[in-house]
């Protein structure tokens, strides 16, 4: 079984087609580095056009094949939920599995892989209860109502930040639906999205339903993208990538979804009490170490409180432990790639010749525990503005800049100053206030005296470059079902259809 941190060390690591995993048509294999030490732990296919062809092929054959088409929505749903039980019994090992891969603390993931078997769980009591519509025509002796279907073949691209819980969200509901699947995980954290193909094997979903394809974004994920036997894309990663994928998309004129980055505001008014906001802004910028696409990294102060805020951030901040994932005191662990750690650095020193200047931070920690590892050290940066680089691209890094504000009006402008739209958090005990942000706020999530605090039972998603379509809630069965419209005539008689009745 692939589903432990010592069944993947040192091995070469296949696709998983139809129901089997098999070797990449050109024999080549890629390394997955440990973000610890820097060093490679395994090897993973790369997928060419040829895999992906094979791939998509046995997700069309299994979506027309009677033991799927014909299952009942009921049927369907208890193998989601036995599904559901297989992830639960192996929570911990794919935690382990995650976190070997792109370093996030191993608490972090445990709780994560053992909040997925109830979303399986959740998307598996829907499987039965997408319901059509009847719809009164203004005609007699006519029926006419909506099907809601399965639309196909569905290629779901995930980052590597929370490889299996981001999948689980569009997963889950895809599949209660009957749709069948083609997954491209990331190159650089593909372990847990294979192990969790034997758990889908194990619970009993039919060969083909669901595949994943191992490889790099610019042959494995562009070859799937194109591909015309796919019916709809869902793209959680960068808003670059998703602006590619999306033209891709429309060349075949499929629909798709796009979960892309951010810039997410983070206010705090002078009414709150200090400790709470401090520690909401604290855990919306450095929980997983910055990468995190609703990551709080612009911080909005009101100016009166901004010196002692500051002083508090930073004397918070100073405690954080940066240190091995696998260790349960850690508070935030190593970035995921070096090419993160490096991009990282370099918007810190912009940041700085743009202005501003470091209050806490801002290098790699000097511990030699540390040393071979991609570690940063949580950065708070004063004297921002939302013009500098680093405050108005996505650095996914443990970097937040503070901008004060005077009045609620200018606090709106600079938090809606940006092409972001993911999400949004605003401390404050004036509800009204709170509510007024709610409405104003150009962002698909807002959070108030709390952040980050997401539910697979509500919908998620992003406005403007933060992307559009939305995972969880009841609404995304819509996302991946579609509406045929059916019209029966039941009066027993056609018309001569040259003679036009007016009423
Ligand atoms: P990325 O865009 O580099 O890669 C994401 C996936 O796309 C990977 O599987 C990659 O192999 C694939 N890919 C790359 N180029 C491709 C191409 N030309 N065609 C098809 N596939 C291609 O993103 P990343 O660095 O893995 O992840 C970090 C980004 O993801 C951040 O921007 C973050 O904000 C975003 N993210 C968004 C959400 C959300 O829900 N909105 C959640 C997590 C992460």
């Amino acid at each position: 079984m692939k589903t432990t941190v010592k069944a993947l060390e040192n091995s070469r690591q296949n696709l998983f087609i139809g129901g089997a995993f098999v070797a990449p048509a050109s024999g080549n294999y890629i390394p997955s580095f440990d973000p610890t030490t820097g060093e490679p732990w395994y090897e993973l296919a790369e997928a060419d056009a040829a895999d992906i062809d094979a791939a998509v092929r046995s997700a069309q054959t299994a979506f027309v094949n009677p033991a799927w088409r014909r299952m009942t929505q009921t049927d369907r749903g208890k193998l989601l939920q036995r599904l559901a039980q297989l992830v639960l019994e192996h929570a911990d090992e794919l935690a382990a599995i995650e976190t070997r891969d792109n370093g996030k603390l191993i608490k972090e993931m445990r709780a994560q892989m053992r909040a997925m078997p109830d979303a399986y769980g959740y998307f598996a009591g829907m499987a039965d209860k997408l319901l059509g519509d009847t719809i009164p025509v203004n005609k007699l002796d006519m029926l006419n109502f909506n099907l809601r279907e399965a639309i196909g073949v569905v290629a779901m691209i995930t980052p590597w930040n929370s490889p299996l819980m981001l999948l689980t969200g569009t997963l889950a509901p895809c599949l209660a639906i009957g749709n069948t699947v083609v997954i491209k995980p990331s190159e650089h954290a593909s372990a847990s999205t294979l192990a969790l193909a034997e758990l889908i094997v194990a619970a009993g979903f039919p060969p083909g339903v669901v595949n994943v394809v191992t490889g790099n974004g610019d042959s494995a994920g562009e070859a799937l993208t194109r591909h015309s036997g796919i019916a709809k894309i869902v793209f959680t990663g960068s808003t670059a990538t998703g602006r590619r994928i999306a033209q891709n998309a429309a060349a075949n004129l499929i629909p798709c979804q796009m979960e892309l980055g951010g810039k997410s505001p983070h206010v705090v008014f002078a009414d709150v009490e200090m400790e709470h906001a401090v520690n909401g802004v604290v855990s919306g910028i450095f929980a997983a170490a910055g990468q995190s696409c609703v990551a709080g990294s612009r911080c909005f102060v009101e100016a009166r409180i901004y010196d002692r805020f500051i002083e508090a951030l930073v004397e918070r901040t100073r405690r954080i432990r940066v240190g091995h994932p696998m260790q349960e005191d850690t508070d935030i662990g190593p970035l995921a790639l070096s090419a993160q750690l490096s991009k990282v650095e370099s918007y810190v020193a912009s940041g700085v010749r743009q202005g501003a200047r470091i209050a806490v931070g801002g290098k790699r920690p000097q511990s030699s525990d540390l040393t071979g590892g991609w570690y940063f050290e949580p950065t708070v940066m004063t004297d921002a503005r939302n013009d500098m680089d680093f405050m108005s691209d996505e650095i996914f890094g443990p970097v937040v800049g503070v901008i004060p504000f005077s009045s609620e009006e200018e606090m709106t402008a600079l938090a809606n100053d940006t092409h972001y739209g993911l999400a949004s958090g605003i401390w404050t005990k004036d509800i009204d206030r709170a509510l007024r942000f709610a409405r104003n706020v150009d962002a698909g999530t807002v959070w108030i005296n709390t952040y980050r605090a997401s539910s697979f039972m509500s919908a998620n998603g992003g406005f403007k470059e933060s992307g559009y379509g939305r995972r969880g809630g009841f609404d995304v069965m819509q996302e991946f079902s579609r509406v045929k419209n059916v019209v029966v005539d039941y009066s027993g008689t056609m018309q001569d259809p040259f003679v036009i009745r007016l009423r």
